[in-house]
């Protein structure tokens, strides 16, 4: 009778084949009340039964997560080193971000736009002041965020640009990645992210990452509006581009009346060793895209920046959404960037990032063939006998996660709270398990 309830209880769980020790952990379970209490096994049987299988994650279960550590469900401490995609830039459940949420959370979460609320307002002058743009249109995820700069782009070349109706064209770069609805993989350069999602979006065309000439050549046709870039390309593999780049960006757009969208949702707030990546050659785009560590890992928050003459296109009933601007996440994002400036992230990003790049340029050419990066936005190419799956698994069972990007990449970006020594130790953590191959 007990094993046929552990039977159903294993096929519950989505557990394949019953033998003595899965018997023995499904009974465990059972015998446990809490749903955490799960093992790493059936944590992932359960996700890839009753989930769609649109990812294919490290096989590590976390249940637990504080400042630069993840725990996961048998206890097993592991470096973060990926933040969850820079979004966890100030470290995992901060407590001055915790205790933001919680406050207002038990006061007032959601009213939607269709009424004013109390904080919206005290957030948008915050940001706006800090990051110096006359307005902020906020929305919830990075994505969003992308897709409202384009409505923005295109509104601006017809009312103010003068581009004739339904000709507005976006440029943007080969191998982008700003997120996955239609009009991001519209944009991309990545068949698995493109191919069997068409038609795609008109109006979009493609130009080389770190190519100023042809940009020049995009950017001189009047119909377009906007070139949207990453100043520093995070999915693609943390391609930073050559000095001069963004500033040369600033240059050509100012000249042919074309907007410049930076997508700083994975490379803004303190990641890259500046409070912003632009920052690093002083440039302003005219529209700024942030998502990700404005919560600082905590709940979906994005936002859209930029001046009047840009952001006042936009009228009443022609943008928005539901959570967009609540109360909760504009507290939290509040706190989050209170967090940012008060704790010298950037800073701490620049000098940790310094050390860990030093550190890993140490390992034999033969095996790693390069390291780059820029502050805690970091990234290694491993030499093609060698495999990045390969890596980050070991990686995993010496204690710090982290994911391939593309192919032989793997990319290193944890918390921004990281001490020295801790980055020392991650360092080595790196460096024995890639010397063990
Ligand atoms: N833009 C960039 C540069 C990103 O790296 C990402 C996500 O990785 C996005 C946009 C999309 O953000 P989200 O996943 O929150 O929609």
């Amino acid at each position: 009778m007990l094993t046929s309830r552990v039977v159903r209880l294993c096929s519950h769980l989505g557990v394949r084949s019953v033998g003595t020790q899965e018997v023995r952990s499904v009974n465990a379970a059972a015998s446990r009340e809490k749903q955490t209490d799960l093992t790493t096994a059936e944590v992932m049987a359960r996700e890839d039964k009753f989930g769609a299988h649109n990812y294919h994650p490290i096989p590590v279960a976390i249940s637990r997560a504080k400042g630069v550590f993840m725990w996961d469900v048998e206890g097993k401490r592991y470096y973060d080193f990926l933040s969850a995609y820079s979004a966890v830039n100030q470290g995992h459940c901060h407590p001055k971000i915790l205790q933001a949420l919680s406050q207002q959370a038990s006061t007032l979460t959601l009213t939607s736009r269709a009424f004013y609320n109390d904080i919206l307002g005290e957030y948008e002058q915050f940001v706006t002041s800090l990051l110096g743009y006359d307005k902020l249109l906020p929305m919830n995820t990075g994505v969003e965020g992308g897709e409202t700069a384009c409505k923005l782009a295109r509104k601006w070349g017809y009312l103010v640009k003068g581009i004739p109706k339904d000709q507005a064209k976006i440029i943007f770069v080969r191998n982008n990645f700003w997120g996955r609805t239609l009009s991001a993989v519209s944009s991309s350069t990545d068949p698995t992210a493109y191919s069997g999602f068409g038609p795609f979006m008109p109006g979009f065309s493609l130009i080389p990452y770190d190519d100023l000439q042809a940009l020049e050549a995009a950017a001189s046709d009047p119909t377009v509006a906007a070139f949207m870039v990453e100043p520093i390309q995070g999915e693609a593999g943390v391609v930073v581009p050559a000095t001069g780049y963004l500033k040369g960006i600033r240059d050509i757009c100012t000249r042919h009346n074309v907007l410049w969208i930076a997508d700083e949702v994975q490379t803004g707030l303190a990641r890259t060793g500046k409070r912003l990546a632009v920052d690093h050659e002083e440039v302003k785009p005219d529209i700024l895209v942030l998502g990700k560590a404005l919560s600082g890992g905590v709940y979906p928050v994005s936002a859209v920046l930029a001046d009047d003459e840009v952001m006042l296109c936009i009228k009443p009933g022609e943008h928005g959404s539901t959570y967009g601007g609540n109360p909760l996440a504009c507290r939290v994002a509040m706190a989050a960037l209170q967090v940012m400036e008060e704790e010298n992230l950037a800073e701490n990003a620049e000098k940790m990032g310094q050390i860990l790049r030093d550190e890993l340029s140490k390992l034999p050419q033969d095996v790693i063939s390069l390291v780059r990066g820029k502050g805690l936005l970091n990234a290694i190419v491993i030499k093609q006998k060698f495999d990045a799956w390969e890596v980050c698994l070991r990686l995993k069972e010496n204690g710090l996660l982290a994911k391939p990007t593309h192919g032989d990449i793997i990319r290193f970006a944890p918390p921004l709270c990281i001490t020295e020594e801790q980055i020392r130790e991650c360092a080595e953590i790196v460096q024995n398990t890639i010397m063990s191959f």
